[in-house]
């Protein structure tokens, strides 16, 4: 056992553990030449709460909930329980022909919690899968062969938004708008119909966020007055796109397409994957502009950070057009792991979590808090803008505030901001000059103070120019 009272033995570890990581781990989304050396590789050893501690001895609060998915801490008690409890009764069995408590209540639970409208059957049916990439497949597969299943041939396209992103599969991939992950995989791709962000940092002078996203719902008219007929489904970000550079726009604009796909046949596909369970301030992104969709995806916090599961919700309507006596018509998408009981069963307690605390409330004041933190970051001479929505707070670093001019890439601002904050105990990690903070919902007060002041030197740290 390692002594954590001796910094050079704790380190001499850690060096060795980097040494044996790197020579069999290809790690996600990494240029795999900047380790070790341009980027620190973070062995750890245990989590607790907000905080990861590392094989060297240190602590590093994790502000990114590693990558969207944590909700109530590493390693909660409760959680963890829950599933050493499920794995003692059912570990897994195959979900065609078979059923389980875990994968039936959750799915009565998430639907009892799922949007709604008044006025439009609700939803009614959940389909699992394992990821988040792999649930958004699911919804474009069913919105395609719905309309199939009822006779419409013509309905081939899809719609998506700008900027936005919903996995890395090919077809989720074919729906995202960011060049850095589609571009290269461009031949093989899927070709939606891309239409504008409505995104509010692309407002004009004096326009607003809600004239913005208007705007955007326009240009969105427009295209679907020219292929409205041969498209399926819009799919888009309910509020905050989050890989895109976590750009957030106005709900008016949820509330637009929600009424022009409806006038157009096209089916609505939210994907709440990253903004689910409470990130935006309620529940769901998509009460705030008070629409249902037709597919809502969800993972990422699903699971309170803890196994991969995504969970597709559709109406009725869309459930009974797979019904017949052919097998062509049914639904024939499976993951040998779909419905996995222990992810279940993490599931199912996180909900828990959320009836049994003040959850959204307690959110409420962190938010509050951490709006008061950033403030004094929005005055930086780097720093364009500091927004917010609920428990997502993004700081866009440019070269030049006024004009908005963005850093050369060889800056690597970005990256110089990430290499500071890890050398200061906390994870940040930028979406290219994009900081943010989307920390675990039971962040404290002491911690989110360390997250302001390692934050502003990071900005520092990112602008700093050597000579
Ligand atoms: C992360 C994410 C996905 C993909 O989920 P994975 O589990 O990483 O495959 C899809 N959509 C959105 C909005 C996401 O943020």
């Amino acid at each position: 056992m390692l002594s954590e009272a001796d910094p050079a033995e704790a380190n001499a570890h850690a060096d060795a553990w980097r040494k044996r990581d790197l020579a069999v781990l290809w790690h996600p989304c990494t240029q795999m030449r900047e380790h070790p050396d341009t980027l620190p590789l973070v062995p750890v050893r245990r989590g607790r709460g907000v905080w990861l501690e590392g094989v060297d001895g240190r602590n590093y609060l994790d502000a990114v909930s590693s990558w969207w998915v944590n909700l109530f801490g590493h390693a909660n008690p409760r959680i963890a329980a829950a599933i050493a409890r499920q794995a003692g009764e059912l570990e897994h069995v195959i979900l065609a022909g078979f059923s389980h408590e875990p994968g039936m209540a959750l799915a009565e639970e998430l639907l009892a919690l799922a949007p709604r409208e008044a006025d439009r059957p609700p939803l009614t049916k959940v389909f699992y899968a394992d990821n988040g990439s792999a649930g958004v497949e699911v919804a474009l597969k069913m919105a395609f062969h719905h309309f199939r299943n009822r006779g419409v041939e013509g309905r081939t396209r899809f719609i998506a938004l700008h900027n936005g992103y919903h996995g890395e599969t090919l077809g989720a991939l074919s729906m995202g708008d960011i060049p850095l992950y589609r571009k290269i995989y461009a031949p093989l791709l899927l070709q939606p119909t891309f239409v504008p962000s409505p995104d509010a940092w692309d407002a004009l002078p004096g326009e607003g966020a809600e004239a913005c996203a208007l705007r955007a719902a326009e240009a969105l008219a427009d295209v679907l007055a020219v292929q409205g007929g041969e498209t399926c489904a819009l799919i888009l970000e309910p509020l905050v796109q989050c890989a895109g550079g976590m750009r957030m726009y106005h709900p008016a604009y949820l509330r637009r397409a929600r009424e022009l796909c409806d006038e157009h046949g096209v089916l609505l596909i939210a994907d709440e994957i990253a903004v689910g369970f409470g990130r935006t301030g309620t529940m769901f992104a998509c009460e705030q502009a008070g629409i249902q969709p037709d597919f809502l995806c969800l993972s990422k916090g699903l699971t309170g950070g803890f196994l991969p599961l995504a969970a597709v919700l559709t109406r009725e309507e869309i459930y009974e057009s797979f019904l017949d006596d052919s097998r062509e018509r049914a639904f024939l998408h499976s993951h040998s792991y779909t419905g996995n009981p222990l992810a279940c069963a993490a599931a199912r307690e996180t909900l828990a979590i959320f009836r049994d605390e003040p959850v959204l409330e307690r959110n409420r004041a962190t938010a509050a808090r951490m709006a008061e933190l950033a403030a004094p970051l929005a005055g930086h001479p780097n720093v364009a803008e500091v927004r917010q929505t609920g428990m997502i707070l993004a700081i866009e670093l440019v070269a030049e505030r006024t004009s908005r001019k963005a850093f050369a890439p060889e800056q690597r601002a970005g990256l110089r901001a990430y290499r500071h904050a890890i050398a200061h105990g906390v994870v940040l990690r930028p979406l290219g000059d994009v900081l943010y903070w989307m920390p675990p919902y039971c962040i404290e007060d002491d911690a989110l103070q360390q997250l302001a002041t390692v934050t502003r030197g990071a900005i520092d740290a990112a602008v700093h120019v050597e000579s």
